[in-house]
């Protein structure tokens, strides 16, 4: 990035002209593509000319946002998709083959831990290892495994991974290492650097940033030889071996699985992440003193936010990120019932979406981690008393007076 990361992504569009002199690129609903040389169409499907061949493949709008997230990453491909859990799964269905052992953090969002367990059934075993230390994911390497997976903050207890040393780990031992980057976005810390080789985003959160558009992202750093991943097919060695395991991704990923992101819903999240780094910074800012906050409060038991010092990696986090992020988890003290603290908030809205402008909050074990069951949430160290916060960009004494308000009505302590 030779501009500074909002520059770069106010002006990526503008780096080919546009017609009418448009400081945005048009949006372009069409499905077909009809091409006047019917050869040109054959070169086309054939890859030896750059073109659109149908919809589902992708459009000259979607195309942009993945310019713009690709530069984010700096990567050297990004393939878009309909949202974060499709990048997910048609990252994991393009590149894996039963008898495939996965590593991935026990940490993680509920529906992708929900994915991996389909994933076991097609006889592809994903072994879940505390990723908070390399030497957990290390112990479970086997001969088979494909790849490791971790988020970098934790949905939701906040849990930091040990990123740069699995890093490390998976390119001495060859492995495809996937950093899903949601939750610390491409602004507050580049998974590239601690030699991520794929970066996933939901660009429904903090890139799209205003809660009117589903997206996701995959991005190829460039780091990983694929020549020696077992499971490209032939067809897809024909460009340079770094482009291997996009091609794949796009073909065997979006083409075939179809989660294609809308042209419509592409243009919203251009639009949103023109400001990803001011809203991030002014939300961190927000999330940092509220959780000081929070964590002085009487009625409040626990307070998970890697920018407190008494965050198990809250040193690491420093080491690694721009900010400690916008999102924390908070117990109540006992006696006191979540659902009662929740309807007394007036501005936080309860909602299960998070990374928005406006701060969102959910009590998670009985929402959307319900259907995991006590036992795995126990292993997740999920309470039942867990409320999320998503902390957004308003004005931080109203945030303040919000929670102190609805405190001081909750009963207990
Ligand atoms: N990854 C993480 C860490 C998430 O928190 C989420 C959603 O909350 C996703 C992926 C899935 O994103 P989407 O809702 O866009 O499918």
């Amino acid at each position: 990035m030779k501009n500074g990361f909002t520059t770069t992504i106010l002006h990526s569009d503008l780096e080919s002209p546009i017609e009418h002199f448009a400081v945005h690129k048009p949006m372009h609903p069409s499905v077909a593509f009809g091409y006047p040389e019917s050869r040109d169409l054959a070169k086309v499907f054939k890859g030896e000319l750059s073109g659109y061949a149908y919809g589902r493949q992708g459009n000259p709008t979607t195309a942009a946002l993945e310019v713009k997230v690709n530069k984010m990453e700096e990567g050297v491909s990004t393939v878009c998709f309909s949202s974060g859990m499709a990048a997910i799964a048609a990252t994991f269905a393009a590149l894996l083959r039963a008898g495939d052992h996965v590593v991935s953090s026990s940490f993680l969002f509920g529906n992708t831990n929900s994915l991996f367990g389909t994933f076991n059934t097609f006889d592809c075993d994903v072994s879940f290892v505390d990723a908070t230390d390399v030497e957990n994911v290390a112990r479970a390497i086997r001969p088979n495994t494909r790849l490791v997976f971790v988020e970098t903050i934790a949905n939701p207890r906040t849990q930091v991974a040990d990123l740069a040393r699995i890093g490390e780990l998976c390119a001495k031992e060859g492995i495809l290492y996937v950093v899903d980057n949601t939750m610390t976005s491409p602004y507050l810390f580049r998974p590239k650097n601690t030699q991520a080789s794929l970066v996933i985003n939901s660009l429904t959160k903090y890139i799209g940033g205003h809660g009117n558009a589903l997206g996701g992202a995959v991005t190829d750093t460039g780091l990983f030889d694929w020549t020696r991943f077992p499971n490209i097919y032939d067809n897809y060695k024909k460009a340079a071996p770094t482009l291997w395991g996009s091609t794949q991704i796009r073909k065997k990923g979006l083409r075939d699985l179809g989660s294609t992101l809308s042209a419509e819903h592409a243009h919203r999240l251009a639009i949103g992440a023109e400001t990803l780094a001011l809203r991030m910074e002014r939300s961190s800012d927000n999330a940092l003193q509220l959780a000081r906050f929070l964590a002085s409060h009487p009625k409040v038991a626990k307070v998970y936010y890697p920018g407190l010092e008494d965050h198990p990696q809250h040193q690491l986090a420093r080491e690694l990120f721009k900010t400690s992020g916008a999102l924390m988890s908070i117990e109540l003290k006992d006696g006191i019932d979540c659902f009662d603290f929740l309807d007394r908030l007036r501005l936080v809205i309860s909602s299960s979406h998070l990374g928005d402008n406006r701060t969102l909050a959910i009590p998670v074990a009985h929402t959307i981690y319900w259907e995991m069951g006590a036992e795995r949430r126990a292993e997740m160290g999920i309470a039942d008393s867990l409320i999320r916060l998503s902390i957004g960009i308003e004005d931080f004494t109203d945030l303040r007076g919000d929670f102190e308000q609805a405190l001081a009505g909750s009963g207990g302590a």
